[in-house]
């Protein structure tokens, strides 16, 4: 196989039947390349010559064509919750997580999109890595086969919550929302994949003009530009308003429904007055979803608050009339919770030497 092979879990159904008419496979048979590209998917296996329903030789000739390394599952963490994060090894030694999620009965996986993260946004461990490099689709791709494997569910919903910020990686995570949704592999619906943004402004806006299906939902933080911009430094590169305005551009295009906006809940810097009076003069001219996400504390600088601060806040917003939701984060006690992934892979004093946020 040469080193430059494209990868199984890389391509499309339509993609894989091209690039083996050219490499001569459909002379072992027509339905060859796209039973082994939908039994490298649905099985999870992690060498081709264990594809499932193709024989050896077929096999090894779909080897000279196509590789397959899916990223290794290294380590298993299941919560109390049923949740379960997972550390995968890629090819090149890089580390990354990903987390099973039960909800109402099906599997939800919260994906990776980057090795560690450059936006070094201060409520979350992944932020404290630094960036890697961008995840190439069939890595993104195979941490979904590797886990529905391992776990032995199918999954049904994705979101690109876990590390990295995936509108730095667009070609990838749309590239791999393409793989997903293919009807004859894992079938899952682009309406049922949720990308999360900090604010990559002009990436928002092409998504806006694409009219992606997979919904997009923004990390607003904190509606008072002063504190965002202490804990998102990417307001320094789009300021508060041009982010504001991207997420005006992309509900236009949302025929009325409401986006989604993730806040993230302080003890004692986004849980004041202030923070009301942000949100109501702000947040115009959209119609949006408030997802209040009680802190899990990286920075010791930063609070968690109770449920009750939190309630006792929420109150104050109804008010003006949005809906709100407070997120249950999921896996808590395996640092599988919003903002603590890679939060296993810093040393303790790593975490206590990075600059932490004043008040
Ligand atoms: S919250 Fe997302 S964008 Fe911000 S540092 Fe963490 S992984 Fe990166």
């Amino acid at each position: 196989m040469p080193a430059s092979s494209p990868h199984l879990l890389g391509l499309r159904c339509p993609e894989v039947i091209a690039h083996a008419q050219a490499a001569g496979l459909c002379e072992l048979g027509r339905e060859l390349p796209a039973m082994a590209w939908r039994a490298a998917l649905l099985s999870g296996v992690e060498s081709l010559s264990d594809l499932p329903g193709i024989n050896a030789r077929k096999s090894a000739a779909v080897a000279q064509v196509f590789a397959h390394r899916p990223p290794e599952i290294v380590t298993v963490h299941p919560s109390w919750d049923k949740s379960v994060r997972y550390a995968l090894r890629l090819a090149d030694g890089a580390i990354i997580e990903a987390v099973l999620i039960p909800h109402h009965g099906l599997w939800s996986v919260c994906l990776s999109s980057q090795a560690g993260c450059a936006l070094a946004c201060r409520f979350c461990a992944t932020g404290r890595l630094g960036l890697q490099r961008n995840l190439e689709i069939h890595e993104i791709v195979g941490q979904v086969t590797q886990i529905q494997r391992h776990a032995g569910v199918r999954v049904s919903d994705l979101v690109f919550m876990g590390m990295g910020e995936p509108l730095q990686n667009e070609a990838a995570v749309y590239g791999a929302c393409a793989v997903f949704s293919e009807p004859m592999g894992l079938q899952i619906s682009p309406k049922r994949m949720v990308i999360s943004t900090a604010g990559i402004v002009p990436a928002i806006e092409r998504y806006a003009a694409a009219q992606h299906k997979m919904k997009l939902v923004f990390s607003l933080g904190s509606a008072v530009p002063e504190k965002r911009a202490r804990l998102m430094p990417i307001q320094s590169v789009w300021s508060f308003e041009r982010f504001i305005e991207s997420i005006r551009t992309y509900a236009a295009t949302q025929r009325g429904k409401h986006v989604t906006l993730e806040y993230i809940a302080i003890r004692n810097l986004t849980l004041g007055d202030d923070d009301v009076e942000a949100i109501r003069t702000h947040l115009t001219g959209f119609r949006f979803i408030l997802n209040i996400i009680p802190l899990n504390p990286v920075d010791p600088a930063l609070e968690a608050p109770t449920r009750e601060e939190v309630h006792a806040w929420s109150q104050k917003l109804r008010p003006l009339g949005f809906p709100i939701k407070v997120r249950r984060s999921s896996g808590r006690d395996q640092f599988a919770a919003c903002g603590q992934l890679g939060r296993s892979l810093l040393a303790d004093e790593h975490l206590a030497s990075v600059p932490t946020l004043g008040r």
